[in-house]
Order: C-alpha cells, then structure tokens, then sequence
C-alpha cells in the first residue's frame, strides 16, 4: 500500500501537516494576541430608513496583528471559539467599547445604539450576562445580534435565562443572518426578538431581481405582525436602498452608507451629520 498509494497520501498529509502547524501558530499568536489587548472595535452606521440618520452601529471586531496588519473576524474567529476563548476576546472588545462610547459622550456626539455579535457558545455560558452587567455599557443602548438557527431545535435552560436576564437588562437582541440557514416563526417565537436583520446573501437576489420580492415581503410579514422592525443588511447601491425602503425596512446598512471602520471615523462622521 506504502509504495502503491505513497505519493497521494503523503501529499494529503504534507498539506494537512502544514494546515495543523499554521492552526498550532494562529492558536498560540491568539493567546499572545489577548494579552496584549490587539482587538479593537470596527463600526458599521445601521441608518434609519425614514431620516437617512445615523440610527446606531454594529461592533465588528478586528485583530490588529502586530505583522500581518489589521485581521478580519474570518481569518481567525473559528479558531478562537474552538479554542474557548471567546469570553477573553469579547471583554477586550467590551472594555474598548466603552472607552470609545464615553469619548463619544463626552465629546457631545450621539451614536445612539451599538450592535454587538454573540456567537452561540457564549450565550450557554452563565459568565456572558455578568461580563454585560460589569461591561459599563449601557443596555439601554445595547443590543446584541444572535443566530436564531442556533437555536432552532432547542434552546437550553441557560440561554433561556440569559435572554430573560438580557431582556429585563433593557437589552435589545436582534436575530442576525435571517433568511439563511433554517429561519423559521417558532425560531422566532422562541427568541422573540425586537429587531430581524435580514442577511445580505437573502436580500441581495431580491433587490437585484423583482421576481423574488415576494418571498421578502412574505418573510418581513411575519417580522412585522411580531412587532419586530427590520434591518436590511447588505445594501451596496442607492437601488438596494431604495427597494429596501419600499419593502418596509426601518434600518438600513451596506458599504453604500459606510464600510465597518475605525471609533476616530466614526466620530468624524457624526460630528459632521451632527449625531
Ligand atoms: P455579520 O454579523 O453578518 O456582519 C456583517 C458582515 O458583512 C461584516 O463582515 C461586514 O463587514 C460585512 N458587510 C457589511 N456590509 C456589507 C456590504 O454591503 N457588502 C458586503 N459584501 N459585505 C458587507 P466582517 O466584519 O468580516 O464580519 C464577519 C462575521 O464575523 C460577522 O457577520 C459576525 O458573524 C462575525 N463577527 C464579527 N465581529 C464579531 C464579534 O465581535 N463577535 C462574534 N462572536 N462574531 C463577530
Ligand atoms: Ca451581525
Ligand atoms: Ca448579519
Ligand atoms: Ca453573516
């Protein structure tokens, strides 16, 4: 077998020899990378449909890497929550959060609400609500984005209870990435959500061909008759915008209204809109 198949197998393991060792050297850099506090806010505007205003911004975090420059959540998320250590990264992202919210305050410029990501794990983990609770963050102005497919099957004793707790906090929660994976009413009626973001890959085909319009404004339906307001993510165009508006979206968020960027140029922004 060694000498029939030897070429192939040890080109599958040579590559997955090499993938192990980078996923090894990402994994220790992270660990290096939290107690250096090298992960900072980025901002995207979520705009109110209606007045074209700043309505509030959702935290997509970065890994400012000290050699490889400026990381996206994508090259390095999924090895962080498989490491575990997404409760370090969220409080680094917290405690920056709301250095940068009190610099706004005192500045007198208004964002009036942040969107933080919670990913699945972090909500079955009771230390989750006393990081919110010790973040200093208000909740009045926080809301926090959950995947609702997560949570589609069964939701455990615990996040019922961090919902609960989130809920009577004054937290908002929004269901993120509605419309992919397997959304569904009693998902929602599970979660109750106050605000649906409807994902850019479900939008997109919409406000790029009429035909499928009404599958969205079905969907936002069922969104409204709950009382939740709707945020389209994912609008790169004025027409996006526009059909957007016209199906009822309240929010509105795109690399049309603003790409996710740093705290300082969020607050050039909103000093010059007058947030
Ligand atoms: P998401 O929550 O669905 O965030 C939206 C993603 O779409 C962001 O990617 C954003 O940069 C991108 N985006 C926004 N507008 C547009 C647009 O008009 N066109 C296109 N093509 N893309 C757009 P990003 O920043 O790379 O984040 C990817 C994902 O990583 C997020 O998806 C979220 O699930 C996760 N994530 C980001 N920050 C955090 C965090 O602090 N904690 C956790 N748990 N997850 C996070
Ligand atoms: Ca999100
Ligand atoms: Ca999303
Ligand atoms: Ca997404």
């Amino acid at each position: 077998a060694k000498a029939h198949g030897r070429g192939r197998w040890s080109f599958f393991t040579a590559e997955m020899h090499s993938d192990s060792i980078a996923t090894k050297q990402l994994a220790t850099e992270l660990l290096v990378a939290c107690d250096r506090n090298e992960f900072v806010p980025y901002f995207q505007p979520i705009i109110d449909a209606k007045s074209g205003h700043i309505a509030g911004a959702e935290v997509l975090v970065r890994w400012s890497h000290p050699k490889r420059g400026l990381l996206l959540p994508g090259d390095f998320l999924h090895v962080a929550q498989a490491m575990g250590i997404m409760n370090r990264i969220d409080r680094i992202v917290f405690s920056a959060l709301r250095e940068e919210m009190q610099h706004f305050d005192e500045t007198g410029v208004m964002l009036p609400r942040v969107s933080i990501n919670v990913s699945a794990g972090r909500l079955e983990d009771p230390s989750f609500i006393h990081d919110i609770k010790s973040s200093a963050l208000d909740p009045g102005r926080l809301v926090i984005e959950i995947l609702e497919s997560v949570y589609l099957e069964r939701m455990s004793e615990t996040v019922r209870w961090a919902l609960d707790e989130l809920n009577e906090l004054g937290v908002t929660i929004a269901v993120d990435d509605f419309g992919t994976g397997h959304a569904s009413v009693q998902g929602l009626l599970k979660i109750k959500p106050s605000i649906l973001k409807i994902d850019k890959d479900f939008i997109r085909p919409v406000l790029d061909n009429d035909d499928s319009k009404e599958l969205l404004a079905a969907i936002m339906g069922i969104g409204k008759s709950l009382g939740m307001n709707i945020v389209a993510e994912g609008v790169e165009t004025e027409a996006h915008a526009q059909l957007a508006r016209e199906l009822g979206c309240q929010y509105l968020q795109g690399y049309f209204f603003g790409k996710p960027m740093c705290a300082y140029d969020l607050h050039q922004i909103l000093l010059k809109t007058g947030g």
